[in-house]
């Protein structure tokens, strides 16, 4: 088995949205890397091509480390409904379309899922799947997946979060992702649960990379 390689100086974050490279700053601050967007360095996003969660991040974190040639992060992110063949799994950015109608998005699994009979929970599962690469101009990787389990709830409930957060109630909570705040959501250990998906994803990622 190669050794995991920790990350260290400069550390390309290969996103182009801005709440994800602040929740990267802060993962990263203490640990002394310093986070740079691939937007700060003028790199184009490649074209998500994958099959999986685990390809796509690794797509835009090997583009990004050879077009930096620095070390580069990247995650890919998705719901998958089991009654539904796991999607909308790495399409669940584009089901809202060009608009970001989440609510349309969400009203479009419960239809479906109604066709097919789907009404109590057992039969409403669900999780959320983090996957995030950090890829180095040598082209070493480093993986990891998180994944947060439970069930759809309509309608919808909980102003907080985004994307599918009012639609999904994780095992063993009676709110659901939009009901919960930022830090119950996807706080890190010691000041939150490690709940989220992405939450789980960072704490495997720290310990390989970050440790020490
Ligand atoms: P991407 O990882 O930026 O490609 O986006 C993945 C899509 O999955 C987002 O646009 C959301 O629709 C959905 N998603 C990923 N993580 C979450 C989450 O924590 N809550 C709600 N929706 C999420």
């Amino acid at each position: 088995m190669t050794q995991h390689r920790r990350i260290t100086g400069k550390l390309v974050i290969a996103t182009h949205n801005p709440g994800k490279l602040a929740e990267m700053r802060e993962l990263l601050a203490p640990h002394g890397v310093e986070a740079v967007s691939a937007g700060e360095l003028g790199l184009r996003g490649p074209e998500e091509t994958g099959d999986s969660f685990r390809a796509n991040a690794r797509i835009k974190a090997v583009a990004a480390a050879r077009a930096a040639e620095l070390p580069a992060f990247a995650d890919d992110s998705g719901l998958v409904v089991d009654a539904l063949d796991g999607a909308p799994g790495i399409y669940s950015a584009r089901w809202a379309g060009e608009s970001k109608d989440f609510t349309a998005a969400m009203t479009r699994i419960e239809r479906l899922l109604q066709e097919r009979g789907a009404t109590t929970p057992p039969q409403r599962r669900a999780h959320f799947i983090s996957a995030l690469c950090v890829a180095w101009p040598d082209d070493h990787l480093e993986e990891v997946e998180g994944r947060v389990d439970g069930a759809l709830v309509w309608p919808p409930r909980g102003g907080a979060g985004f994307g599918y957060d009012p639609a999904f109630l994780p095992d063993g909570h009676s709110r659901t992702f939009g009901e919960m705040t930022s830090t119950e959501k996807h706080g890190l250990p010691p000041i939150g649960l490690g709940l989220s998906h992405r939450a789980r994803a960072f704490v495997k990622l720290a310990e390989i990379c970050l440790a020490g």
